[in-house]
């Protein structure tokens, strides 16, 4: 299958299959289609008036200001899933699998969505009260305070989701192959990263897809190999992978996107600041509340939130592609094996069903990685190494 030409290897990615090419038409369908019901459902809710009458059985039946917020944002919840229910079935369940990439069962679908769910209520009892509370007290300055405390969210869910969120849904554990844990070991210590970094993650009883990532901040900072991935490359392969999630690590890319993440939190709180008066002026008489400190206006952030987002991603994307190309690098300097590298993105390509040449719009909106292409591309033509030890 693989070709070795030149210098730098020369690996070539074979024929793209109609497979592929059908789960990538029909994928950029239904990413419109996700965004559209994203805008559209908290809209929804605004426009029918549905959140202000949420809002006043939550008032009333709640027995404090926290009581009818936690009413109101169980029972919009529910509601909320319920309505988004077949689409995310679809996304998750059955598209998946129609296209042999998941081996989940229905049941074992259901219990993964209701663990989100579940985690989804607790986060939102836990700190949407925080953003009210703002809201009331300082009616100028809530944006600011606002974004501060998204911020400090945001740091303590980076720093708890490998030991408190993941193995919720999954088993971690150390590396089973003793030996291949060894080589990515030696690996780690010439990129200076401390043992006990590495990680296994049962994958391969719920799907076919190969996948490998830093997660993690500080203490719980670590390197998380799918199972899959460990079964199905070789391990020069693998070793280039890990080498790239080293890139990752020790190149501090947690902490470039916390900083990114931070600034675009501040940034979007303040639009939504400069929005959201604006809109309930224009719509209050459809909405059916009159201040932004009432819990009914809960779906106009969503959706002012959404459509910052959505409006953002290219330019965060863009930052995503930029530390995926430094960390390709990084993994072909640390392990100088061009061949493999290039390899471990041909079966990346070909077990992930991944077009490797998206059109212009999946890149610029939607893609969080170099296309494919372009990495192989990389790979065949970087490799300053190998001309420092051969001088002409
Ligand atoms: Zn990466």
């Amino acid at each position: 299958m693989f070709e070795i030409l030149g210098q730098c290897a020369h690996v070539q990615i074979p024929e793209v299959s109609e497979e592929t090419l059908r789960f990538y038409r029909s994928g950029t369908i239904l990413w419109v289609v996700q965004q559209i019901w994203s805008l559209f459902l908290p809209w929804l809710f605004l426009m029918t008036g549905w959140s202000a009458k949420l809002g006043s059985f939550a008032e009333k039946k709640g027995k404090c200001w926290y009581g009818s917020i936690v009413l109101y944002l169980l029972s919009f919840l529910a509601l909320y899933q319920l309505f988004s229910l077949p689409l995310w079935m679809y996304s998750g369940y059955f598209r998946p699998r129609s296209y042999g990439l998941s081996l989940q069962s229905l049941s074992q679908w259901f219990v993964h969505y209701g663990k989100g769910v579940f985690l989804l209520a607790i986060m939102a009892l836990a700190f949407v009260w925080i953003f009210y509370a703002l809201l009331k007290k300082s009616p100028k300055r809530w944006w600011f305070y606002g974004s501060l405390a998204g911020i400090a969210i945001g740091f303590f869910m980076m720093i708890v989701q490998p030991i408190w969120i993941d193995p919720l849904f999954n088993d971690f554990g150390p590396m089973k192959d003793k030996e291949l844990e060894q080589q990515i070991l030696t690996l780690a210590s010439q990129a200076g990263i401390d043992q006990g970094r590495i990680y296994e993650v049962n994958k391969s009883q719920e799907t076919k897809m190969l996948n490998a990532y830093v997660v993690g901040f500080g203490h719980t900072k670590r390197i998380v190999l799918w199972d899959t991935l460990i079964q199905e490359m070789s391990t020069p392969q693998i070793l280039f992978v890990v080498g790239h999630e080293m890139g990752h690590y020790v190149l501090h890319h947690m902490w470039w996107s916390f900083c990114y993440f931070s600034f675009l939190t501040l940034l979007i709180f303040y639009m939504i600041y400069r929005c959201s008066p604006w809109l309930l002026r224009r719509f209050q008489s459809r909405f059916g509340f009159f201040h932004l400190s009432s819990i009914a206006s809960l779906p106009l952030f969503l959706f002012l939130f959404t459509f910052l987002s959505l409006a953002t991603d290219p330019l965060s994307l863009f930052i995503s592609r930029v530390m995926e190309r430094q960390a390709d690098r990084f993994g072909l300097d640390m392990t100088h094996d061009n061949q493999a590298a290039g390899e471990a993105f041909v079966i990346l390509q070909q077990k992930n069903l991944a077009n490797p040449r998206p059109d212009k719009f999946t890149i610029f909106w939607r893609s969080s990685h170099p296309s494919l292409q372009e990495r192989v591309d990389f790979t065949n033509s970087y490799c300053p190494y190998n001309l420092k030890s051969s001088p002409k």
